[in-house]
């Protein structure tokens, strides 16, 4: 997928993180006060059939990465999208303005989960996940360190406040030319 970002007239950005960190809660947040586009990646690859069977660790289907990146060319290069997945390394590095990796505490994770009703095995996966920073190491290997951003994410205030830094980002993001 060739991208550029001086195309796009708004930034895309990525919201990563291990699973319930909260970035569905962010990402609905921030689309609705700025005016984005939400894309919650499991859900598109849900609606559009992009799955390839189910997968234990994350309780999800697997994405299809390919066809996932092929079916949001046009929407990613058109900007404005706040993009929401517990993964992040098939997507072009050009896609994305800023790349936002959440975290929160091992502890309060696992109590989240708990409150879910996960499995042994997935709690134990999910807070490793978490405990490594599974995530933030992929983001590094993926991303320039200058657009990557890590937010933490342990509380409600937490959540306002990393929208109110996202927000005041977009409004001050202009195109590069
Ligand atoms: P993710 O999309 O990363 O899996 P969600 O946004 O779906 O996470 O959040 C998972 C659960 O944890 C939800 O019940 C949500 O209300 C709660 N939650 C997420 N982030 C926070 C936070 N910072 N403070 C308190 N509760 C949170
Ligand atoms: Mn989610």
């Amino acid at each position: 997928m060739a991208q550029n970002s001086s195309c796009r007239k708004r930034p895309n950005i990525l919201i990563t993180g291990t699973p319930g960190t909260g970035k569905t809660t962010t990402a609905a947040a921030l689309a609705e006060v700025m005016e984005l586009r939400h894309i919650n990646v499991g859900d598109f690859a849900n609606e559009e059939n992009l799955t390839n069977g189910w997968d234990d660790t994350f309780d999800s289907y697997y994405i299809n990465e390919d066809l996932v990146c092929d079916a949001l060319e046009n929407l990613m290069e058109e900007g404005g999208n706040i993009v929401d997945h517990h993964a992040c390394d098939f997507f072009p590095e050009c896609c994305f303005d800023r790349v936002v990796v959440l975290q929160t505490d091992s502890s309060v994770l696992y109590d989240r989960f708990t409150k879910r009703g996960y499995s042994d095995h997935k709690l134990a996966s999910n807070t490793e996940c978490q405990i490594f920073q599974v995530l933030l190491e992929e983001v590094k290997e993926n991303y320039p360190d200058d657009i990557v951003i890590i937010l933490r994410s342990d509380s409600l205030e937490d959540i306002a406040k990393n929208v109110e830094t996202l927000t005041s980002w977009i409004s001050n993001w202009s195109p590069v030319v």
